[in-house]
């Protein structure tokens, strides 16, 4: 348990719960409903005779049922604060006295799990029923109705599968390649073999679909006179444009780089995402009438004042974090070394850029990985990560590290750099041996050096990617948006609006570096919070259920075969090119794989 849950909330929990009472809590326990559980056995328990424990812990508990359901109001989480030590303080007993406990313990420790109940109507652990239909679904940032497209596939009706998708998410092809697809890592599947290929079915799909096909777009004449500014053409901005669109908006995108895509393109290299996929999928936004303009920076080419001079009533800043974190060790300025996003930047943007012969890539993430690949392909000879804490904690996704690997990239665990050293230029990097420590925040164990364990490697050319942080230097001057701790834009989780009240903003630039799934997330509630602003109405239609009319007989058995698995491009032929690795699944396998779907979001096999 990495959370920092103290001894006394755990006595809390388990003076409720008896002795001997053992508690399991991981990512999959859903603290609200956890509390709900202790309280709903309290009333079993209490005797009754004072009214602050038979009345009061029965109001909480229907707040907090309330909550459960998906009906929880803004108010609620005071409600039973105040509830809760009004009971304490005044019932009669030891069991009145200490039953609003676990709801205290869990709203002070996981405020943000009653949070994403009540305002986002998300049970992150999956668990409540009243907002859970099917745990892949509840896993998406981006909501999309996995279960019904991965159905329509499985009877062969692509096009409805690919609009289906595109109601909540635009991108099935870009996300089919690059997702980090939490929606498998909850499949319920993995409890009989393995989880359901989501990933690959989806990448099958968006393969088949070569027309763009399109879900319901309204006009709306009035909309379209409003004027709306986007700064940044990543999936952010992007999806923020395409939301605003079905709602019958025109907005305009303006972005830095020659061509859109963000990080999409300027980061992911194509050999994970072809850049056919990419200016495909982008092509939608065209078809919607959004305007996309190129080379024109926030800052020096135009500014949030002149936009708003200029007649636009919303502003939203779509603008990533696009600037590497430094190593903090001696001799990091030399020349040779370059930070992993400006050289996937350089590179992926067409500007001549040379690999070293030995390069020594620094981090862990998608992005040293992506940045060590590159460099293989552009002919380093040699070429070493290093990785302060070990392989399983790697961020990367596994398959890219395990890819990396066969491509004859070294990885070096346990080490961190502690000095970069040469005459002009990079000539040999220090290491240092590092060993696991305790558990930190984020729940990983902590990285702590071995004293006295060093070592030398000769490189001419170091690549730093150990973080990503926002630059906004001289682009919201003069504008009173608050800032985080951390230099990212503050925003309302829910409808991304800034302390500005007409400017928007999603995506990195608020969250940190996070992921495409999660940007378009953010672009799309800014979407929805941008026109509840201009309308005061939700117009939101993509977010209501739409039943899916393929055959499921609940009775029937799962199909009994394991996951399929797809195949990748042979490592003879990626010496020098950036041909895309993974390859397609066929027809005959996807609609295979598809039917292993277990179908939760049947009542009869849902959680109950
Ligand atoms: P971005 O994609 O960064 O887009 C911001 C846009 O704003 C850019 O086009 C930029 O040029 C533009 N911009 C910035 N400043 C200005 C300005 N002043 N004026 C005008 N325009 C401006 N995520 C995954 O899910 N899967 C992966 O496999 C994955 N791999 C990654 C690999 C690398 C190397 C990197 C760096 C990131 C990766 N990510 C991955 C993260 C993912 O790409 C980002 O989380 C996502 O792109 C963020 O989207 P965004 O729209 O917020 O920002």
């Amino acid at each position: 348990l990495n959370v920092p849950l103290d001894y006394e909330s755990l006595n809390e929990l388990g003076a409720i719960m008896g002795s001997g009472g053992l508690i399991v809590v991981d990512e999959d326990t859903c603290m609200v409903d956890m509390a709900r559980y202790f309280l709903d056995f309290v009333q079993d328990e209490s005797c009754g005779k004072c009214s602050p424990c038979r009345i009061g812990t029965k109001r909480m508990l229907e707040i907090i049922t309330r909550i459960c359901e998906g009906k929880g109001e803004e108010a609620d989480i005071d409600k039973l604060i105040n509830l809760g030590n009004m009971i304490k303080d005044t019932a009669l007993c030891g069991l009145g006295q200490t039953a609003p406990n676990p709801v205290l313990s869990t709203i002070r420790h996981f405020r943000e799990e009653y949070e994403a109940h009540i305002r986002h109507k998300r049970c992150p652990a999956g668990v409540c029923p009243g907002l859970v239909r099917a745990p892949c679904q509840n896993a998406c940032p981006a909501g999309v109705d996995v279960p019904g497209y991965i159905s329509l596939i499985g009877e062969g009706r692509f096009k409805e599968a690919v609009i289906l998708h595109r109601e909540n998410n635009p991108f099935p092809g870009i996300c089919s390649r690059v997702c980090p697809h939490v929606c498998e890592t909850k499949c319920r599947r993995q409890t009989i073999d393995q989880p359901t290929g989501i990933r690959q079915i989806k990448r099958f799909m968006a393969d088949q679909d070569k027309t763009l096909s399109l879900p319901e777009i309204k006009i709306n004449l009035e909309n379209k006179k409003k004027k709306i500014a986007i700064i940044g053409a990543g999936p952010a901005g992007l999806s923020c444009g395409y939301f605003l669109a079905r709602l019958g908006y025109a907005p305009t995108i303006y972005e830095a780089a020659h061509r859109p895509g963000g990080m999409l393109l300027q980061g992911i290299p194509d050999y994970r995402l072809p850049r056919q996929v990419l200016n495909k999928e982008i092509g939608i936004l065209k078809k919607l009438g959004v305007k996309i303009k190129t080379n024109v920076r926030l800052g020096e080419d135009i500014t949030v004042r002149e936009l708003r001079k200029t007649g636009a009533q919303i502003v939203f800043l779509g603008l990533g974090a696009h600037r590497g974190s430094g190593l903090n060790i001696p001799g990091e300025d030399k020349k040779g070394v370059v930070q992993a996003v400006d050289f996937l930047r350089d590179h992926n943007l067409g500007r001549k850029v040379k690999a070293g012969r030995k390069v020594v890539v620094i981090g862990g993430g998608n992005a040293a990985v992506d940045a060590a690949r590159t460099a293989v392909r552009l002919g380093a000879e040699e070429v070493t990560i290093l990785y302060r804490r070990t392989q399983a904690e790697m961020p990367a996704y596994k398959e890219e590290v395990e890819e990396a690997q066969k491509e004859g990239i070294n990885i070096k665990h346990l080490v961190s750099p502690v000095e970069i050293t040469g005459d002009s230029k990079v000539e040999e990097i220090k290491c240092g041996q590092m060993a696991l420590g305790d558990f930190d925040k984020s729940g990983r164990r902590r990285p702590i050096s071995i004293p006295a364990k060093t070592f030398l490697l000769e490189t001419d050319m170091v690549i730093p990617a150990v973080g990503q942080s926002a630059d906004l230097t001289g682009m919201i001057n003069n504008l009173d948006i608050k800032i985080d701790q951390r230099g990212f834009i503050e925003a309302d989780p829910v409808t991304g609006q800034t302390s500005v009240p007409w400017i928007f903003s999603g995506g990195d630039i608020v969250s940190g570096p996070a992921t495409v799934v999660e940007a378009v997330a953010g672009g799309e509630r800014a979407a929805v919070g941008i026109d509840k602003l201009l309308s005061n109405k939700d117009n939101a239609f993509w977010r209501k259920y739409k039943e899916i009319d393929t055959a499921f007989n609940p009775d029937e058995d799962p199909v009994d075969y394991s996951r399929v698995k797809s195949k990748t491009l042979p490592l003879s032929c990626r010496k020098g090119n950036f041909k895309e690795i993974e390859l397609c699944l066929s027809e005959k396998s996807a609609r295979k794989e598809a039917k292993r779907c277990l179908r939760c979001e049947y009542k009869k096999i849902a959680p109950q």
